[in-house]
């Protein structure tokens, strides 16, 4: 792991690239930040997570590092406490973690619950949607408070890494670490919630036909497993589906719940600290 801070102080806020091995935007993006030698206002900490995992061009070594955590010093796994030691870096923080797809080339972002902090931010960033991931996110570093996940793209794209740093710069500027024009990207933002697994039966091909983030009706044939069509009980919103993207299932089901406009007044200013609701967060 490597963790290089900018500006004086104790960090508050962390950037994380590269929690999987095989999604080298992150890491790319990082360098980029470091090389441009940021005039930050808040110091900052930049993580690449998984360097061993990097290396090697896998998306891990032992196990999944982004399915380790809380994780523990004497894990047997080299993710395993890799996840412990990178929670003690970036603890408190306001965090972004920056992740790549098989299944969209456009940014979106991911949080837990949508709090303040996402509220704060998510408008500010060039991304095309916000999910919650609700039932999904134990063993994922998105558990935590404060943690902001971003797809930046199709995986080992150039288009993933320029993404990535230039939604980290948003991101800085968005929690008043970097100075620069703060104003909403995406109006309104739409906020999907994963509802279900869409499972995978067996078979040796898949297909998918619809599009991610839009709304599959039901009786639809949204998917194929060799010939059998998959077809949607009830309507619902697609979301990371690929044919090829996980190993047993297609993706998720999600439900549209609501919508960011990122109006001014909705948002807490710098002398609002944004961490005001973690203490209310379940997790
Ligand atoms: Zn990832």
């Amino acid at each position: 792991m490597r963790v290089e801070t900018l500006g004086d102080g104790e960090p508050e806020v962390a950037i994380v690239g590269s929690i999987h091995g095989d999604e080298p935007c992150g890491a790319t993006a990082i360098k980029s930040l470091l090389d441009a030698d940021l005039d930050v206002e808040r110091p900052v900490k930049l993580v690449i997570a998984n360097e061993k995992a990097l290396a090697r061009d896998v998306r891990y070594v032992g196990e999944d590092l982004n399915r380790a955590f809380p994780g523990s010093p004497d894990a047997d796994t080299h993710e395993g406490r890799l996840a412990h030691e990178l929670l003690s870096e970036i603890r408190g923080c306001e965090i972004l973690s920056l992740h790549s797809t098989q299944s969209y080339p456009a940014p979106f972002a991911l949080v837990d619950e949508l709090d303040g902090q996402a509220r704060s931010v998510c408008p500010y960033l060039t991304v095309e949607a916000l999910v919650e991931t609700a039932d999904y996110s134990g063993g994922r570093l998105i558990a935590y408070p404060g943690v902001i996940e971003l797809e930046c793209g199709l995986q080992r794209s150039e288009a993933a890494a320029e993404n990535a740093e230039l939604l980290s710069r948003e991101f800085l500027v968005a929690v008043g670490a970097l100075s620069g024009e703060k104003k909403p990207r995406h109006h309104p933002l739409s906020v999907f919630r994963l509802e279900k697994q869409i499972p995978k039966p067996d078979a040796d091909r898949y297909e998918v036909f619809v599009e991610n983030f839009e709304r599959v009706a039901e009786g639809e044939r949204f998917a194929a497993a060799d010939d059998e069509p998959l077809v949607a009980d009830r309507p619902f919103y697609p979301i990371l589906l690929s044919a090829y993207g996980y190993r047993n299932v297609f993706g998720y089901a999600g439900s549209l719940v609501g919508r960011l406009d990122g109006e001014p007044a909705a948002r807490p200013g710098r002398e609002t600290p944004v961490q005001t609701d973690r203490g209310s967060r379940k997790r």
